[in-house]
Formats: structure tokens, C-alpha cells, sequence
């Protein structure tokens, strides 16, 4: 018994000296148990495929070949995102397993060990983290105290380190505000590579570099369907110049979009009416939640052209509040560690019944 658990140990030090020492120092991605809780804590849209579309959605599902391989382009759903996201005539896109998987095709297609991605801190942590399943260094420039871009530390760092790629998410998360179209723009001009603009929460802000592709070959969009109501899809694109898209899409595994996925989003886009008004619906509560949040003095709320609202608080525990909020049956995002984000929490819109279970807890969180 003894030689057997001891043979253990060694055989697994053995082997796991193969796995890259900056691949064991992470841990892994972290999502937690949500069943039975109120779910504000990962930006999904509240609101379920309509209940009159259903029927029709189930029978085209029944004629899709499982036994078949997908369509390895996704031909048809590119024509159609192409035409619904208003991608300008002239430039390309490729289609990703969710936006998370194109920033991993765009490391991939960069990688070298001189080489560095740069986004700006707080920001979305994929960046950093798949920069380094890349084997590349990762640049993250400070933004201001009250989270706009610092565009004198911008100008410095594109200066210094030359990245590779630029990530501008816009809206940024986990922050929410949207940055200076003008600022954006500067760094789009002066970046030695790329610039990808991520507009994951484009239905929220109504605003888009979309329509700039045209103005410059060094600026990529990006857009998935994940935060506008379809997570579960798992399906983002990447837009711009056709030549840069064409080397990004030779990283591309074969048959990314699957099956289940190409029917599903198409379908949908053919339907797209519902998923604007449910934005629109989002929108409209964001507001509320904002002018109810600014309302208690012990909180600070930040600006939010997203569908998710960060807020700091002030006195006390941030980290006590979030674990009172999961007794009371709501699931937010706790954001609580030194740094910029000391004291932040991170709530997502939902539900105007959602929303109000939320803002009751918190009230009991806050004043207990
Ligand atoms: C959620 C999010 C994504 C990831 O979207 P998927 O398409 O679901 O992978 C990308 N960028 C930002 C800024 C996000 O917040």
C-alpha cells in the first residue's frame, strides 16, 4: 500500500514536469454553483426563446444531420451575420466558438515569445489568460481611478512594449462604461498591430466601430451572440480586413460551429425581432437598478452602458455583503481584492423581478 502511494506521487511529479510551469501556477477558471439561487452573476440575458417560436425551432432541430459533419465555414451563418451585425461591404469575418475562442485564434495566429498582448486593467480576464496558454506576455495598462482610458500611460505603454494586439473592450468589463470614442480611436492610429474593439455587450450601448472597419485595415470587431441572449450557443465573429482575416482563420479548428449551433443561431437571426426588444427591456431596467442603487449612500454606483452594473462599497465589507446576498438567495459577482477593485461588486441585469429581489437583499445586507 505504502509502495503503491508512493510510486504514486512520483509517477505524477514525473509527469506533470511536462505541463508548462506558467500552466500549473494558474487555476483554473472558476464558475460557481448557482442552482437554486437568483443568477446575476454572469451577464446572461434573463429572457428565454419566445414561447410562440418554439414549435417551429424544435421541428428544424428534428432535420438537422447529427451523423454529418458541420459545415466547416458555416457558409449560410456567416451571410447572415454579415447582413444582421451590418458588417461593411468589402471586409471579412470568422466565426469562433464564442468571442473567447477568436481571442485565442488571434493569439494564436501572433504568437511568439517577443511578442505581447496589451488590454487595459480592470478589464476582461480572458485576455490575460489566454496570452499566456499563447506563451506571450501580457501587457496590462492602468486605467484612470474613475476607469476611463489614461491615454498618457497608453501612448507610453504602446510606445514601450509594441503589442502585437490591442484588446479595447467596449463597454469594458467588469467596469461597464464605455471608452471615449476619440481615445479609442488614437489608439487605433497609433498601434504598431492590431486592434480588436470587443463589443460583447453591443445591444446595451447602442454604439459600434463597426462602421469604422472601413476607415482602417489595423481594426477588427468583435461581437458574439453570448451576452444579447444566446450563451448557451456558444458563437462570436470577427470582422475586418479580408487578407488579416483569412491568416486568422488558418488557426481555426475544422468544424468549430457545430451543427446544433449553425441551425440554432440561423433560425434565430430569420426571428431576430424578440432579441431587440428584450435589449431594449434590459436597458430600461439597467436604468431603474441605477437610479436605485445610487440611492443608498453606503454604495458608490459607476456608469454602465452594459447590461451589468459595478458598484463599490464604501464602508465596511464588500465580501460580507456578497455572502449575505447568496443567504438571501442572490448570486452576484464578487470582484473584492486589493487593488483597483477593492470593495466592487459586479451585479448583472435581469429580471425586473430579479432586479427588486436583488435591491431587497441588499437592503438587508447593507442595513442589518
Ligand atoms: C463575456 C465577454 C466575452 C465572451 O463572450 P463569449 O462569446 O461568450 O465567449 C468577450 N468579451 C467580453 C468583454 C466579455 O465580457
Amino acid at each position: 500500500m505504502y509502495g503503491l502511494i508512493n510510486k504514486g506521487l512520483i509517477v505524477s511529479e514525473k509527469l506533470l514536469k511536462w505541463i508548462r510551469p506558467e500552466i500549473r501556477e494558474l487555476s483554473a477558471y472558476h464558475v460557481p454553483d448557482a442552482s437554486g439561487l437568483v443568477k446575476l452573476d454572469a451577464m446572461e440575458n434573463p429572457y428565454r426563446l419566445p414561447e410562440g417560436l418554439l414549435p417551429r425551432w424544435q421541428q428544424g432541430l428534428a432535420s438537422v444531420a447529427l451523423n454529418r459533419y458541420p459545415d466547416p465555414a458555416a457558409t449560410e451563418l456567416q451571410h447572415r451575420l454579415i447582413e444582421v451585425m451590418q458588417v461593411p461591404q468589402g471586409r471579412s469575418i470568422v466565426l469562433g466558438n464564442g468571442s473567447d475562442e477568436l481571442i485565442q485564434m488571434l493569439a494564436l495566429a501572433v504568437a511568439s515569445k517577443q511578442r505581447c498582448i496589451m488590454s487595459f486593467e480592470p478589464g476582461f480576464v480572458m485576455y490575460s489568460m489566454i496570452a499566456r496558454f499563447a506563451g506571450m506576455e501580457y501587457v496590462g495598462v492602468p486605467l484612470a481611478e474613475d476607469f476611463t482610458l489614461d491615454m498618457e500611460k497608453t501612448r507610453a505603454a504602446i510606445e514601450q512594449h509594441q503589442p502585437a494586439v490591442i484588446f479595447i473592450a467596449y463597454p469594458n468589463n467588469p467596469t461597464g462604461n464605455l471608452f471615449d470614442a476619440d481615445a479609442v480611436e488614437e489608439i487605433i492610429r497609433i498601434a504598431p498591430g492590431l486592434v480588436v474593439v470587443d463589443e460583447a455587450y453591443h445591444p446595451f450601448a447602442q454604439t459600434s466601430f463597426m462602421p469604422r472597419l472601413n476607415d482602417y485595415d489595423q481594426l477588427l470587431v468583435m461581437r458574439t451572440v453570448s451576452k444579447m441572449g444566446l450563451a448557451g450557443l456558444r458563437l462570436g465573429l470577427l470582422c475586418g480586413d479580408r487578407e488579416l482575416i483569412n491568416e486568422i482563420n488558418k488557426v481555426r479548428l475544422p468544424y468549430n460551429i457545430n451543427v446544433l449551433t449553425q441551425y440554432t443561431a440561423g433560425f434565430i437571426l430569420d426571428n431576430a425581432g424578440f432579441l431587440d426588444g428584450q435589449a431594449e427591456m434590459i436597458r430600461a431596467d439597467r436604468e431603474q437598478l441605477l437610479s436605485q442603487l445610487s440611492l443608498f449612500e453606503d454604495i458608490e454606483v459607476y456608469p454602465s452602458q452594459a447590461n451589468f452594473i459595478l458598484f463599490r462599497v464604501r464602508q465596511g465589507n464588500a465580501t460580507e455583503v456578497f455572502t449575505s446576498l447568496c443567504k438571501d438567495g442572490v448570486l452576484i459577482k464578487n470582484l473584492d481584492k486589493p487593488g483597483p477593485l477593492q470593495g466592487c461588486l459586479r451585479v448583472t441585469v435581469g429580471t425586473t423581478a430579479e432586479n427588486q429581489a436583488f435591491i431587497q437583499a441588499l437592503e438587508h445586507a447593507l442595513h442589518s
